[in-house]
């Protein structure tokens, strides 16, 4: 089977051809999150013709388009339910019809944290293991689960993915979701640069001088006994740890798969957060084991041919009874 693949992420969205679970062809476009999806989806349609057209692989002989999208997502409607001031005009936009008319093909679409750990889970870290959770440390905190080898989604589509807005810190500030002290507001890409310009050591810090205040400057500082690194750094990885105990707690998984951008400083993150697993995390049973993802940004795009296929499966047993 040959799928198409989107993965829109919070600065670019990432295209694909994936024939057979491997992805054949892929390219980037930036994001532009501030205009309209239905003009984006334009330069989509337009970016995947010619990647088949390179391919010269006829749109027809594809069994479907994927979408990986940073929402929650009503999958019986393929609906965006939430747009968090990106693409303001997703959720009324019918997908559905747009890739029957546009492409004349059926869509599939899933949140992003949910694809990424659906292609680890069938291609990556999780493979052969049938209870896990991802989380993907990124612009924002993305969490999914999978249980006894089924993908939790819940009624409205919302259960096992808004880890990222777990409370952490009940007298915490507001966020964008409705809550306050959520876990993105503590530690994740989106507010690093605030709170290290909100430390008592900044102006004093290496941070100070840097052009962009990232978790690769944060980790690269704190190695060099930078203070306000440090503290920074220390901060985001009890947050993480907490956040996998929560985890833990709420879904009995075998493994816990940390992906996303931040991952760049694996090296740092993994051995904090497996330490305080085996310190805090309660279970009886033996050890979670924690990874690192596997497919980075393939993930999703593997994940769009599972969803067709899936959806495809569905279609047939609902024509049967
Ligand atoms: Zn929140």
């Amino acid at each position: 089977m040959t799928s198409l693949a989107v993965d829109f992420g919070g600065t670019r969205i990432k295209l694909g051809v994936v024939q057979n679970g491997i992805v054949t062809a892929s390219k980037t476009m930036p994001a532009e999150s501030v205009q309209s999806l239905a003009s984006r989806l334009e330069d989509v349609a337009v970016a995947l013709e010619k990647l088949c057209a390179e391919l010269r692989l006829p749109l027809h002989t594809c069994g479907g388009i994927g979408f990986s999208y940073p929402s929650i997502i009503d999958r019986r409607s393929a609906r965006i339910l939430d747009h968090f001031g990106k693409f303001g005009d997703a959720s009324s936009l019918d997908l559905r019809a747009w890739a029957k008319q546009r492409l004349g093909l059926p869509l599939a679409i899933e949140n992003d944290a949910r694809m990424a750990l659906i292609g680890e889970w069938r291609y990556g870290a999780g493979r052969g293991c049938d209870n896990c959770v991802i989380i993907t440390l990124g612009t924002g905190i993305g969490v999914a689960t999978v249980i006894e080898g089924h993908v939790l989604r819940g009624v409205h589509g919302q259960a096992g993915i808004l880890g990222g807005h777990i409370t952490m810190h009940i007298n915490g500030s507001p966020c964008v979701c409705g809550n306050v002290g959520c876990v993105e507001k503590l530690a994740s890409t989106s507010v690093i640069a605030q709170l290290a310009q909100q430390h008592e050591q900044f102006k004093t810090s290496a941070l100070a001088r840097e052009f962009v205040v990232d978790y690769a400057a944060v980790f690269r500082w704190a190695e060099q006994g930078d203070a306000c690194a440090i503290a920074l750094r220390d901060q985001s990885l009890n947050v993480w740890s907490a956040l996998a105990v929560n985890v833990i707690h709420l879904f009995d998984p075998e493994l816990v798969i940390f992906g996303g951008g931040v991952m760049g400083s694996a090296k740092f993150i993994l051995p904090a957060v497996q330490n305080h697993v085996a310190q805090h995390a309660h279970t009886p049973w033996g050890k979670v084991k924690i990874a690192a993802s596997q497919l980075g940004d393939q993930a999703a795009l593997l994940a769009c041919e599972w969803l067709i296929q899936e959806d495809l499966k569905k279609a047939r047993q609902d024509e049967q009874t």
